[in-house]
């Protein structure tokens, strides 16, 4: 046995590994002694303690006590040596122990010895059987202790586990004292976790499944606290360096705005307004998330918040998800705004090249007050004069990977997020390195109530007669599908295949327009103005209208295929439709063989419907169809899906975690964070030794920039 030295040293010199099994080792990315020593348990398996025949089940890892009743030892045909031994086992019960080519274990054992047997329970025809149990001899009549958790390792092909135990039981007590604690014991009390050497043994071997839980916690806490040391020092380095124009809405200044805004504004809008306004009379960066459900009015406090740059001679920027929505947006603007003297320009990736070039030097010259686009607004080639905020709309479909790069050189931009996908606070201080938070709970008063039902494509017939009805009295209609055109091989509905059948046959009749992402901008606006002129009855679309779309006399929705879409999406479609005073109705249609049997919708059968024993497709739908909070539905979305789908899968700018999980593990990032604060605001250099390591590894893993974005 080579004796280690260090936890860089390679796994091979580690006793009982050898150079087969580093081959397996290297394919599960442990490389160095450090990486086996760190390389978790996905799990345990609790060994229980049965006693007696009746809770015996085959295939699974039992203990029990038994004694020794006869031994026998014989070499079968294939010239193996093979050591039976009966025993009888508490409970009446006896159970054979089988080892192979080990007639060691005999010397262990006699007639009469009571024995803690632990292994696989196999049924023969004769005989509970064990092959290559694990044994304790018991002295006199002892009483087993319980029995051990084991860990379980996610492996590699070729690599078993108990191979990957035995090398870990070999190689933690060379290796555990050569860790150094990263966690001062103050920290460790707050947390209310072992130091490392214990974690270390714990997690690995625990003796309770109650000191593994522990040993977990205090690895979450470290690498939380990590991160959250690495959003602290970022949030304390920008509050040192950066400088904000300062935009104070004095009280003409605010009044002045608030008279340009079409409504009395609702008490939560003010009061988000006011946290804009306190941020942005400072001269350091707002930093501020704006969260509402879909239809709370989020809009027209991003639009005080650009006045408010105006009135103090600089420019802000809104950036949407989509081209329909930065054109609706840039449409409003302008409207609200075509008495004043502020200049709204729109920019696209679909703009001519002239008339781009045209717009992007204006924006230069500071010709140019409000900003509004796409994503290319990001672009290098925009270039702005005095930027003072940016405002990214419906947040959750960008994710945050493109916060920085809007950033001018000088000054910073205040930065304001809206989102309409309520996220939870543990996740929007790690994603968007501690934002502050604003929310819009309660929607303008007067809002008609949406109906949601959910139907199964044999059931569409009599949907469609209903939707008729609305659009005879004078109401408008959105069909969205979630594909663009019909592909072969698949019968997933799509916006052109639904606007030819319905456009052929039961709409006939009626003005139908078709949107979706394939169109260029021009014919998408174009399509988008006769909807909401009332030119088109009906919309047939992409989920390019979830986000954010405005035709108050829309009423009636149909999504088709509803069971493909998330919880948060259904939602936002469902948030085009509860805009104006009349009630809304939206039915989301799944695939028949899904649905299970439901109750009547009953106000539909009122309406002379026949829409009994709607389905609902899955969990889902059927939270969609009972719930019209977003906030309530975004909670079940994330439990459902994760954070990454909330945040925009690949560009969630959540960094990968080892061990810790943000969503689980919300009171430790809470603690994490506090802890994290508290330690800069005592050391603001972090120089206490006691920290070295923790800082070490901060600035290992997330870099010296300190740019979340950029990691994970
Ligand atoms: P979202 O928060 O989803 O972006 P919008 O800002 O688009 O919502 O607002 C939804 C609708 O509510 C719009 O038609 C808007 O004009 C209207 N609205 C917003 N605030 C008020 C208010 N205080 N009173 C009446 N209507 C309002
Ligand atoms: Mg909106």
């Amino acid at each position: 046995m080579t004796s280690i030295a260090k936890l860089t040293d390679k796994v091979e010199h580690l006793p009982g590994v050898g150079t087969l099994r580093a081959t397996y080792l290297r394919k599960l990315g442990i490389r160095r002694a450090a990486d086996l020593l760190f390389f978790f348990p996905r799990n345990y398996e609790n060994v229980a303690a049965v006693q007696g025949a009746d809770s015996f089940v085959e295939n699974t890892r039992v203990s029990l006590v038994a004694t020794v009743v006869e031994m026998a030892e014989r070499v079968t045909q294939s010239g193996k040596h093979m050591l039976g031994v009966q025993t009888a086992a508490e409970g009446g019960v006896s159970v054979r122990l089988l080892w192979y080519n080990q007639p060691f274990r005999k010397n262990d054992l006699r007639v009469g010895q009571r024995l803690l047997v632990t292994g696989v329970l196999r049924s023969t025809v004769l005989n509970w059987e064990m092959v290559q149990p694990t044994i304790t001899p018991l002295m006199g009549d002892e009483l087993p202790r319980n029995p051990e958790p084991l860990p379980v390792y996610p492996l590699t092909e070729g690599l078993k586990q108990s191979s990957l135990r035995g090398m870990m039981r070999e190689s933690l007590p060379g290796l555990i004292p050569l860790v150094e604690e990263a966690l001062p014991a103050a920290v460790r009390e707050r947390g209310e976790v072992p130091e490392i050497a214990t974690a270390l043994r714990h997690i690995h071997f625990p003796p309770t499944l109650e000191a593994a839980e522990l040993a977990r916690r205090r690895f979450k806490l470290q690498e939380l606290l990590v991160l959250q040391l690495a959003i602290a020092m970022q949030r304390k380095a920008r509050e040192r360096e950066c400088v904000a124009p300062a935009c104070e809405p004095t009280g003409k200044i605010h009044s002045r705005i608030l008279n340009r805004l079409q409504f009395q504004l609702t008490p939560d809008q003010l009061s988000a307004i006011d946290d804009i306004g306190c941020d942005m009379s400072r001269p350091k960066p707002m930093n501020r998330l704006l969260q509402g459900d879909v239809g709370s009015g989020k809009t027209v406090v991003a639009q005080y918040a650009m006045l408010l740059c105006v009135a103090h001679g600089y420019q802000a920027a809104l950036m949407a998800p989509t081209e329909v929505l930065a054109r609706q947006h840039a449409a409003t603007l302008q409207r609200s705004l075509s008495s004043s003297r502020v200049r709204v320009a729109l920019v696209t990736g679909s703009m001519p090249r002239a008339a781009r070039a045209e717009t992007l030097a204006a924006i230069a010259a500071g010709n140019i007050d409000l900003i509004v686009g796409t994503q290319a607004l990001l672009s290098s080639e925009l270039v702005f004069h005095n930027l003072a905020l940016v405002i990214v709309d419906e947040q959750h479909k960008f994710g945050v990977m493109q916060r920085a790069q809007l950033r001018t050189d000088e000054t910073q931009p205040h930065y304001l997020v809206l989102s309409a996908t309520p996220i939870p606070r543990t996740i929007a201080m790690t994603a968007f390195g501690d934002l502050d938070i604003s929310t819009i709970r309660t929607k303008p008063a007067g809002r008609a109530p949406v109906h949601t039902y959910t139907s199964t494509k044999e059931q569409l017939g009599s949907w469609w007669k209903f939707v008729e009805d609305q659009i005879a009295k004078g109401r408008q209609a959105y069909v969205i599908a979630p594909r663009v055109a019909d592909m072969e091989n698949s019968d997933v509905a799509s916006a052109e295949g639904v606007f030819k059948t319905l456009r052929a046959g039961p709409f006939e009749h009626r003005a139908l327009g078709l949107l979706h992402g394939r169109m260029t901008g021009e014919q998408k606006e174009s399509v988008l103005t006769e909807f909401s002129e009332g030119r088109l009855d009906m919309l047939v679309a992409t989920t390019v209208v979830e986000v954010g779309i405005d035709v108050p006399n829309a009423t009636v929705m149909t999504i088709l295929d509803a069971d493909r879409l998330g919880l948060s999406q259904l939602h936002q479609l469902r948030g085009r439709i509860s805009r104006g005073s009349h009630a809304g109705f939206v039915c989301a249609v799944a695939e028949s063989s899904a649905a299970a049997p439901r109750t009547a919708a009953t106000s539909l059968a009122g309406a002379g419907v026949d829409v009994a024993n709607l389905g609902a497709a899955n969990e889902r739908l059927r939270a969609f169809e009972a719930s019209d909070d977003g906030f309530q539905l975004a909670e079940m979305d994330l439990q459902m899906r994760g954070p990454g789908d909330l945040l925009g899968t690949s560009q969630s700018g959540l960094p990968t975690l080892r061990i810790a999980n943000l969503v689980e593990d919300g009171p430790l990032v809470e603690l994490a964070r506090q802890v994290a604060r508290e330690l800069l605001d005592a050391d603001p250099e972090l120089t206490n030794p006691e920290l070295a390591r923790l800082v070490q590894q901060t600035l290992k893993r997330y870099g010296k920039s300190m740019q979340l974005s950029d990691v994970g």
